[in-house]
């Protein structure tokens, strides 16, 4: 194995070409630090900032295993990386944040299991296998067991609300289950929430622990919209979000920035899901902070000491998805506008093409 601690000169390996990876490469270069990407898709937006790209197959051998020789640890920015590239990997370098968070992250089963075993709230959930015979009986059951209305959710590989389906009433099993495809699924009770927020943070290698800012969150059909900062919540629910980031980061070994999402209800926080990852509500802190996460990511997966997230601008993030981009020619002449586009040539409805920070002034207290 190589060493822990990577002084500038020495390289990352990223998992996932796409703008996290491009934003994670851009916070290496500035401290000197080199990235090579590995992504299966052609003109990853990473790829034009990192100093290599490998363009191959998650399945492909021989080039997993020249991106772990050429790097000193590697981190991700995609979670779904198949387990054999993970291993093979690792019998090289060290995968940083490590085997255990990412595939407790994959599985949202396995996920609010992990959390309600740490003594963390979620929502009330019952999986559901919806291959099995007697699939529609599963559901109804576990209908009762969460209560009405629900989300069926598919257990792997669901992403900004994709693979998840609403129910309000039984009258919707068959559908509700055609949709699914046989897929193996949760249901989860729906949260009666006042507001979403969201908490990034970041573990070194010693185990210290650091946290920017909670941020309030605004989705649009399961997309993150907004992100405004500090999120409208009195100092114990902020004290609760640092430390339910703190259990989850300590339960795991971890060690880099992750995102937690959470729920704010009349009961108190209850944990949505979190990402082992650098998140789409922390793009902010490149505006609002003296530190961005990225660089915390960097410094923690390069064994450097964490910095202090100390934010010093209230501020809110909006996404550019989609044909959002048209506004760019006004957004770049707006004053305390921080404008930041991935670089994707092709503009999507859905995709994310970039982001916007606008700053209001200086920090005030939540
Ligand atoms: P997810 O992909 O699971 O983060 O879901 C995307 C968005 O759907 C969340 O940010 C919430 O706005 C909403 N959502 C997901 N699960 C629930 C739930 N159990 N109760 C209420 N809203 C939910």
């Amino acid at each position: 194995m190589k060493t822990d601690i990577l002084a500038p000169g020495r390289t990352i390996g990223i998992l996932g070409g796409g703008q996290l990876g491009r934003m994670l490469a851009m916070s290496a270069a500035r401290l000197g630090l080199r990235t090579h990407v590995f992504e299966p898709g052609a003109m990853p937006p990473a790829g034009e900032v990192a100093g290599m790209t490998i363009t191959a197959d998650y399945c492909d051998r021989e080039a997993l295993a020249s991106f772990a020789s050429g790097v000193d640890v590697v981190t991700y920015e995609f979670e779904n990386v198949p387990a054999e590239a993970l291993d093979l990997i690792e019998a090289r370098v060290p995968i940083r944040p490590g085997r255990r968070a990412l595939a407790v992250s994959q599985d949202r089963l396995r996920e609010k299991r992990f959390l309600n075993g740490i003594g963390l709230a979620t929502a009330p959930f019952h999986p559901v296998d919806c291959a099995a015979p007697n699939a529609a009986n599963i559901l109804k059951q576990a209908m009762e067991a969460v209560g009405l209305p629900a989300i069926l959710k598919t257990r792997r590989l669901g992403y900004d609300g994709k693979g998840q389906v609403r129910i309000e009433d039984t009258g919707r099993i068959a559908d509700s289950l055609a949709s699914m495809a046989g897929a193996e699924t949760i249901l989860e009770g729906f949260v009666a929430f006042v507001r979403e927020v969201s908490v990034i943070a970041a573990r070194g290698v010693d185990g210290r622990i650091a946290c920017f800012e909670p941020g309030e969150n605004v989705h649009e059909d399961g997309i993150l919209r907004t992100t405004r900062v500090p999120a409208r919540i009195d100092r114990g629910t902020r004290e609760r979000a640092f430390e339910i980031a703190a259990a989850i980061m300590d339960g795991l070994d971890y060690c880099g920035v992750i995102g937690v999402e959470l729920f704010d209800t009349a009961d108190g926080l209850v944990v949505n899901e979190f990402a082992p990852r650098v998140h789409n509500s922390g793009h902010w802190t490149e505006a609002g902070a003296v530190i961005d996460q990225f660089e915390q990511h960097v410094r923690a997966v390069a064994g450097w000491p964490l910095a202090d997230p100390i934010r010093h601008s209230d501020v809110e993030m909006t996404n550019l998805i989609g044909d959002d981009v048209s506004d760019v020619p006004a957004i770049a002449r707006e004053i305390g506008a921080r404008l930041h586009l991935y670089g994707k040539a092709e503009t999507r409805a859905g995709r994310k093409m970039g982001h916007v920070t606008r700053v209001f002034g200086p920090a005030t207290s939540p």
